[in-house]
């Protein structure tokens, strides 16, 4: 069985929406693996090390947008 990961829906993914003050994107500060990461503020994350991702949901579970899905 495949191993689940981090996916990121861009379309759904709108930093400036959730994190207008800082910019910082939540799922990505959740993610304590650093896999996860924003290159910049007010950016949207990217994955990292996608191969490490542990599918433990806690980006999923951050996000108010619902914009990252385990798979
Ligand atoms: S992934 Fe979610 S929390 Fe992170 S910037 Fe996008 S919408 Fe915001
Ligand atoms: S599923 Fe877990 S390890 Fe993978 S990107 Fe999300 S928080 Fe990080």
């Amino acid at each position: 069985m495949p191993k689940r990961r981090a996916i990121i829906d861009y379309d759904k993914c709108v930093p400036d929406k959730c994190a207008p003050d800082d910019g910082i994107c939540l799922a990505a500060a959740a993610c304590t693996h650093s896999i996860m990461e924003q290159e910049e503020r007010h950016e949207s994350p990217m994955i990292f090390r996608a191969d490490m991702c542990q599918g433990c949901s806690d980006c999923s579970q951050a996000c108010p947008f619902d914009a990252i899905t385990i798979a």
